[in-house]
């Protein structure tokens, strides 16, 4: 029997590497339904080739065009961000891959798991929002939470069934960036197209500017505490700018076993999608020697003050890391247009921080609304 997927986001960068690993291993897997915000053409082509039985397109100004490549592929169409979660609770589904950006995966992931789906999360923004509410459902329902993200895949191979209490820390790996060792002067002047070229991983827009600012990796600490129930003090971050070690975790006997590999997001994937079992690919082995030496430094928390807020808002809990993520989004949304200057990222979400008034983020709502709210905070600043 093939596994059957639903994929959410499935013409970004994550998503596009999920369907090249489906048509890798012909047999495999069934695509089930599909997503995209407002990539239609593309979205098209998936459906004419994978047939599935539903697509969904979020953005308003897309509708018109997903509909008719939706009845071009003999799929059911559903539309806006209410369709996301449609797919889930209307198909059946093995496992619900995560790959849309931003707030707007975290719904859609709260149906699957009260549906008892396997989840295959790569939407940081899930956990970094809800994640208490979120691993909570998991343990409720039963429902595995499989991460694809790079780090954070890395460790749950480590772990390899290990619980926090073995662990006495994780070492999250961050390649530092296009702009390890700049200083503010050199920040100050940075422009989108600068930022959007990543040295190690080719990404999507946001989380390339994510990565640029080190926000990324102040997400992955986020989302490690929950994936992994450890505490904010037992995640360390390491700049290790090869990206060659993906992260480690280090037991409570001094042990330290981290996971190396290929920079390509394809291996992740593959790992989740064939989880438990482990497949052969078309990628050689690394090469050793061309690899040469690792190396590895402390992250600059002046310079890239998003690590320190991401820790401060994982500290601070309840509502603060929904704050951060969505000051974050709007922040990065307007360096993009090129309404505001690289190093106003980090001012933005600072002022919206500190304007917050915390709630315990008990409930979806409690959420929502200080997601609504940062978003208004964060345009107006
Ligand atoms: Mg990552």
């Amino acid at each position: 029997m093939p596994k059957r997927l639903i994929i959410l986001g499935s013409t970004g960068s994550i998503g596009r590497k999920a369907l090249e690993v489906a048509s890798d291993f012909p047999g495999e897997f069934e695509i089930v339904a599909l997503s995209t915000n407002c990539q239609v053409g593309l979205l098209a082509e998936q459906a004419q080739r994978f047939r599935p039985k539903a697509v969904c397109v979020c953005a308003p100004q897309a509708q018109d065009a997903g509909r008719a490549a939706a009845e071009a592929a003999g799929a059911v169409f559903h539309g806006g961000e209410a369709g996301l979660t449609e797919l889930v609770e209307r198909y059946d589904a093995d496992m619900v891959v995560v790959a849309t950006v931003g707030f707007v995966g975290l719904v859609p992931t709260l149906r699957a798991i009260a549906l008892g789906r396997t989840i295959a999360l790569a939407n940081k923004e899930v956990l970094v929002t809800a994640g208490e509410l979120v691993m909570e459902a998991a343990k409720r329902q039963k429902a595995r939470i499989l991460p694809i993200d790079s780090e954070h895949n890395a460790i749950f191979q480590c772990l390899n069934g290990h619980g926090p209490r073995a662990v006495r820390r994780v070492i999250l790996t961050a390649s530092g960036g296009p702009f390890r060792g700049s200083n503010r002067e050199r920040m100050a002047a940075i422009t989108p197209d600068e930022a959007l070229r990543h040295p190690t991983w080719n990404m999507g827009p946001k989380i390339t500017i994510d990565s640029a600012t080190l926000m990324n990796k102040g997400f992955e600490v986020i989302e490690g505490k929950y994936l992994f129930d450890l505490t904010a003090d037992q995640i360390e971050v390491v700049v290790h700018p090869q990206s060659t070690i993906h992260s480690m975790v280090e037991y409570v006997d001094g042990s330290v076993i981290a996971q190396l590999g290929v920079t390509d997001m394809y291996l992740p994937i593959q790992n989740v999608l064939f989880y438990p079992a482990r497949v052969e690919n078309k990628f050689p082995s690394l090469d050793w020697a061309a690899v040469g030496s690792l190396t590895f430094e402390r992250p600059d928390m002046e310079a890239f003050p998003c690590l320190k807020y991401a820790y401060e808002a994982l500290q601070q809990g309840g509502t603060s890391p929904a704050v951060l993520n969505a000051a974050n989004e709007v922040a990065v949304a307007r360096f993009l247009k090129g309404d505001i200057a690289f190093l106003r990222i980090p001012e933005i979400i600072r002022e919206t921080l500190d304007a917050h008034k915390r709630l315990e983020a008990s409930n979806l709502e409690e959420i929502q609304g200080a997601d609504s709210w940062a978003r208004q905070q964060a345009a107006a600043i």
